[in-house]
C-alpha cells in the first residue's frame, strides 16, 4: 500500500469510527487497487505474535539539561521542540542480536543518541499532562542515530535538520513492551557504552520535559493517533562512531539493545 492509500485508509478508519485501525495498514489492503505494493512499517511486541504498527515517529530535541548545553542551548529558557524521522527509518532489533548498522553517506560525524521510546496506543488533541500517559500503550529503547556534521551545518545556516536526522535507518530500535506487563518509565538508568567503554550515563528522571508533557505538548500541535512513537529526548555525551563500533544501550527494566556500525 502506497502512502497516498495509507491516508485514504486513515480517513476511511476515522468515517467508520474504527480508531484502532487508523494506523495499521493490514487490513485496508485489498480494499483499494495500487500499481505496486510499498510496506508498513512494524515493531515486534514482546510476548505477543502482534506487530505494533508505526503511524509516526516523532522526537524531541535537546529533553536532559546537560545534552541541551552541550548542543549549545540554554535548557532554562527553552520550551520543548519535536521534529520527526520518516516511519521506515526504523531498524527493528530483535533482543539478544546484534545487526549490522551501515553507516550512512555523507557524513564523517555519525552519533548516537539512547532515548526511551513512548508508543501510544490511544490519539487525541490538546491532551492534559494529567491523564497524557493514559495514551502510552507500550515502551522500548532506540537510537536517534544522527549526522551530527550535516544537522549542525543545516542549523547554521537556519534550514530544515532532515538531513542530520530524518534518514534511512536512522531509528534503530527495541520490541515493544506492553504498558499493562512492564508499567511506565518516570526514572532508571540510562546507558550506552561503545566497544564496552560508557560513554552515555543518566537517569530518566533527569528528562526536562516528562513523556507526559511531551504528549500533551505534541497533541496542541498535532492530533495524535495509535501508533505514533516518540523519542524522549537524549541525555548529555553523544559522539561519533565509527565502522567496527559496536553500540549498546540499556534502560532500567528493558533487553539491552545493540546494533554494529558497518
Ligand atoms: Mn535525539
Amino acid at each position: 500500500m502506497d502512502r497516498r492509500n495509507f491516508f485514504q485508509g486513515t480517513a476511511i478508519a476515522a468515517v467508520t469510527g474504527a480508531v484502532a485501525g487508523c494506523a495499521a495498514p493490514t487490513g485496508m489492503q485489498g480494499s483499494v487497487r495500487t500499481p505496486f505494493a510499498v510496506s508498513g512499517t512494524f515493531i515486534p511486541v514482546v510476548g505477543s505474535d502482534e506487530m505494533y504498527p508505526v503511524r509516526r515517529i516523532y522526537c524531541i530535541g535537546r529533553n536532559y539539561e546537560a545534552h541541551s548545553r552541550e548542543m549549545g542551548s540554554d535548557p532554562t529558557r527553552e520550551p520543548p521542540f519535536f521534529f520527526q524521522k520518516p516511519t521506515d527509518a526504523i531498524q527493528n532489533v530483535a533482543v539478544g542480536s546484534m545487526p549490522d548498522h551501515p553507516y550512512p553517506p555523507l557524513t564523517k560525524n555519525y552519533h548516537y543518541e539512547a532515548e526511551l521510546v513512548a508508543c501510544l496506543g490511544k490519539g487525541g488533541r490538546n491532551i492534559p499532562i494529567a491523564t497524557a500517559l493514559d495514551h502510552v500503550w507500550g515502551y522500548t529503547l532506540g537510537l536517534d542515530m544522527t549526522r551530527r556534521d550535516l544537522q549542525r551545518a543545516m542549523g547554521e545556516e537556519k534550514k530544515p535538520w532532515e538531513i542530520g536526522k530524518s534518514f534511512d535507518r536512522s531509528a534503530p530500535i527495541g520490541p515493544v513492551h506492553r504498558v499493562a506487563q512492564i508499567g511506565h518509565f518516570t526514572q532508571g538508568a540510562i546507558w550506552l557504552k561503545v566497544n564496552g567503554q560508557t560513554k552515555q550515563s543518566a537517569n530518566l528522571n533527569q528528562m526536562i520535559w516528562s513523556v507526559a508533557e511531551q504528549i500533551s505538548k505534541l497533541s496542541d500541535a498535532f492530533e495524535m493517533f495509535p501508533g505514533d512513537i516518540i523519542y524522549s529526548g537524549t541525555p548529555e555525551n553523544v559522539g561519533p562512531v565509527v565502522r567496527g563500533d559496536v553500540v549498546e544501550m540499556h534502560i532500567d527494566g528493558l533487553p539491552n539493545l545493540s546494533i554494529k556500525i558497518v
